[in-house]
């Protein structure tokens, strides 16, 4: 199928414009990424469903994308549908001790709801910018929790059996860890269980996030969050520090000096530039410690398709055996 036969078959499927060649920097937090062949926000839920069932019958490559806090873009963009959950999946309801929303629905959006309505369960959620959907897909979590200890239903599309609900345990959710990253499926919304408490004591846990996480971390820059996931009981931002790693650049690609395992994005940055910062930082963290570091941001590149695998050898697959961390 041609790109105007996608145009006019996408548009016909009424989710709003289809814009081409849609600059993917412009919807992620490292401020990278090259062109999304097509990009769709989609306005309500059955129109992500209507724009997921058409991509699947026609094997057209798609990509799901939240807010973009997650990710590192390839240059070359993607060759894909890029279907948005921003306009789309972004109801809230309150039933307590429940909380149902979109997967669209920003974390700090919901943290401040759940704050409102008196329920305790999602402070640590108030400093994590991106989606709902994206905190399932990666198990989202700071301040000592994480989505797993909230989440207690999920619905989602699979493009074999539609829409369906599954309990949280068939997310298989662990430390930055979920099923969403080895299966397809896609979050429309969920189904968080949370607990009574005092506004004011719940107020005052997430300024105390905030407070923290403003010393910490270089909040305002142009990042993506933590680069490598913490090897545990390890710290990655200690190993990179010890290695004496902050300052480290690539043209504009800079390892923050606030927080070793951000890199900052100083202005022009690459994706590449990215990536060789991440290759350098790797090998001089294994052959000082021993320690592997595997990325917790995530590599969207050429090949993604509907899988959500990955190429780069940065992200080769757990269990596939070891790879040189220099080569
Ligand atoms: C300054 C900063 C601080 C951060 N701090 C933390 C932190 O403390 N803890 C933490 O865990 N993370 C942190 N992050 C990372 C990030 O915010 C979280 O991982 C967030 O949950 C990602 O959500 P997103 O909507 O931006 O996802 P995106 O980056 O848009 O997507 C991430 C992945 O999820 C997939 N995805 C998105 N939505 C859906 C969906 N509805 N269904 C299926 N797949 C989907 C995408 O395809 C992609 O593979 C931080 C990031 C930044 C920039």
């Amino acid at each position: 199928m041609d790109a105007s036969q996608i145009i006019d078959q996408l548009g016909a499927l009424d989710i709003g414009a289809v814009r081409q060649d849609e600059p993917l920097r412009r919807h992620t937090s490292f401020k990278i990424g090259g062109p999304a062949k097509f990009f769709v926000e989609p306005e309500s839920q059955s129109a992500v469903v209507r724009a997921l069932n058409w991509v699947r019958d026609h094997h057209i490559p798609y990509f799901i994308i939240g807010q973009g806090t997650n990710i590192l873009v390839s240059d070359q963009g993607l060759d894909a549908v890029v279907i948005s959950t921003a306009r789309g999946l972004k109801s809230i309801e309150v039933e307590a001790p429940y909380l149902s929303a979109g997967s669209g629905v920003l974390l700090t959006k919901l943290a401040h709801t759940a704050a409102r309505a008196g329920l305790t369960g999602l402070e640590f959620a108030i400093s994590i910018p991106g989606t709902l959907g994206g905190a399932l897909v990666m198990n989202a979590g700071a301040h000592g929790s994480s989505m797993v200890a909230v989440v207690e239903r999920v619905t989602v599309w699979d493009p074999f059996h539609g829409v369906r609900e599954i309990p949280a345990s068939e997310a298989e959710f662990e430390y930055r860890k979920s099923r969403f990253q080895k299966t397809p499926w896609i979050a429309l919304d969920a189904r968080l269980k949370l607990s009574p408490e005092d506004p004011v004591k719940i107020r005052e846990t997430m300024s105390h996030h905030m407070a923290y996480r403003l010393q910490s971390q270089p909040v305002g820059e142009a990042n993506a969050g933590s680069i490598f996931k913490n090897p545990l009981p390890e710290f990655a931002g200690r190993l990179i520090e010890s290695i004496g790693a902050k300052g480290w650049r690539e043209n504009d690609a800079e390892v923050s000096s606030l927080h070793a395992n951000f890199i900052i994005n100083r202005g022009g940055a690459k994706a590449i530039d990215v990536l060789r910062l991440m290759r350098r930082i790797r090998c001089v963290v294994y052959q000082a410690t021993g320690v592997i570091l595997r990325p917790e941001v995530r590599w969207i590149g050429p090949g993604e398709g509907g899988t959500n695998t990955t190429w780069d050898n940065l992200w080769y697959a757990e269990g596939e055996g070891l790879r040189e961390p220099c080569e």
